[in-house]
């Protein structure tokens, strides 16, 4: 996510780290650099002219803060205005009940998938939505939705399967009175806009009068999407978008620039194909992606939502106190497991680049070795002597040298536990907090 805007806004910031201070040469040349970078991303000139303009300003300006070094307080400023072009935070409305949320969009975007995903979110959070299968246009849409529902648990409608129309009209009678809180429409799509997919939209917007409607855009697909969503717009005023496919190698065009062309908010980010797959959108945390600080806090909060919570504390409290054992550590693993590594890798900051398959295997190999452990070990991981060493290593069909390995990267990340603790930040940003 966002790898080539991240690596090459990073030149800006080593450019300025080291220096003794900001002087209005240094500046411009990371300034230059960031604009280059934000150009490169394929973020609208418009948007990155007046952008660079903010930042440049603001770094030359007074408000320079004496605890920070130049180049953190570049980050910070860049950090900031990223978060204001990214705009501000907006949750879903739901005000009706029934509330009906339209799912728009051109095909391929995602929007079945997305239809499947907020159904899932609004779920889990104790609603109780259905789903309404009214894409006529693509012919395996209507399936797909049944299957997503089906896996969700949650009831798709599909009625007429050639008139989408009479399918809302049939949609509206069975939901009303049933107790389904919010009906979630997933509608027609083109591969391009045309005046046909307009009207009926426009129609179904008329029928149901949406609480939401929601244009999902494909952040793979450039100043394009940005384009099309305009005009999404100004024919449906819908109240906000879903990104998609954020996990691809998009570039941040995208997410960049169509708060600013459209005036509406972001709702949420798709990243990936699975129903879980789906973030609220936090603008303070793309921010902290793009700017490689990573996204601890979409990740805390895709833990919370899989995982037992009982269990979650305890392992937050210890984790906070420095007491991480063994134990835990194998319980930790269980659950890295359940997530996904690739996901949890993504979101930590300063993670390197891994590959998954030798990943997987390490993990298999450390939940052998501490299975191979005695509790005690586990809890205190000081004992394990060398003639302890040679029985785990027999037991789990792994080496010393692999005992031992588990061992240091296991007092590493006690370590790197007691920084959090003392709220310092590992990596490149050591001393720099927000
Ligand atoms: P629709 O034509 O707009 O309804 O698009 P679909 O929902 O069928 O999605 C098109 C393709 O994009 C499917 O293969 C989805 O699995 C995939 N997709 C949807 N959202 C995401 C996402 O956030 N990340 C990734 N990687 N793929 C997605």
């Amino acid at each position: 996510m966002f790898e080539g805007l991240r690596e090459k806004l990073s030149n800006a910031f080593r450019m300025l780290s080291g220096k003794g201070k900001i002087t209005e040469k240094n500046i411009e040349e990371a300034v230059q650099i960031v604009k280059t970078s934000l150009l490169a991303a394929d973020v609208s000139y418009k948007v990155v002219r007046e952008f660079v303009e903010n930042v440049k300003k603001r770094a030359l300006g007074e408000e320079v803060l004496k605890s920070l070094t130049p180049d953190q307080m570049f980050i910070k400023i860049v950090r900031d205005e990223l978060i204001k072009l990214l705009g501000e935070r907006e949750p879903l409305k739901l005000i009706h009940n029934p509330s009906y949320v339209m799912m728009v969009g051109l095909q391929g975007t995602g929007k079945t998938t997305s239809a499947a995903k907020i159904a899932n979110y609004l779920k889990k959070q104790g609603k109780r939505p259905i789903l309404v299968a009214a894409d006529t246009y693509r012919p395996a849409a209507i399936d797909q939705l049944e299957v997503l529902g089906k896996k969700i648990g949650v009831p798709v409608i599909t009625g007429d399967r050639k008139n989408a129309i009479r399918i809302v009209q049939e949609a509206m009678k069975q939901v009303k009175d049933s107790g389904y809180d919010v009906v979630i429409l997933d509608t027609a799509g083109r591969l391009h806009i045309d005046e046909e997919m307009m009207q009926e939209l426009e129609e179904i917007k008329r029928m149901v009068q949406p609480d939401e409607i929601l244009l999902t855009v494909d952040a793979m697909a450039g100043q394009d999407a940005v384009n099309s969503a305009k005009t999404f717009n100004e024919r449906l005023e819908v109240t906000g978008f879903v990104i998609t496919k954020l996990d691809g190698d998009s570039r941040g065009g995208v997410i960049l620039t169509i708060r600013y062309i459209t005036g509406k908010p972001v709702k949420f980010v798709g990243v990936g194909e699975k129903v879980d797959d789906f973030d609220e959108f936090y603008p303070d945390r793309i921010a902290n992606r793009i700017l490689g600080l990573g996204d601890v806090l979409s990740l805390i909060e895709r833990v919370e939502r899989e995982l037992d919570q009982e269990k979650l504390e305890k392992m937050g409290q210890k984790f906070v106190r420095a007491e991480f054992t063994l134990e835990d550590f194998r319980e930790q693993i269980k659950e890295i497991k359940k997530l996904g590594i690739d996901k949890i890798l993504e979101a930590l900051p300063g993670a390197p680049q891994v590959d998954l398959d030798t990943s997987e295997k390490e993990l298999r190999k450390i939940e052998a070795i501490i299975n191979s452990m005695t509790p005690q070990e586990r809890n205190n991981p000081e004992i394990i002597n060398a003639s302890r060493k040679r029985r785990i290593a027999a037991g789990s069909g792994t080496t010393v040298q692999d005992v031992n390995k588990l061992l240091k990267s296991y007092e590493e990340m006690k370590k790197l536990m007691k920084m959090f603790k003392k709220g310092r930040l590992p990596f490149s940003l050591k001393g720099f907090r927000f």
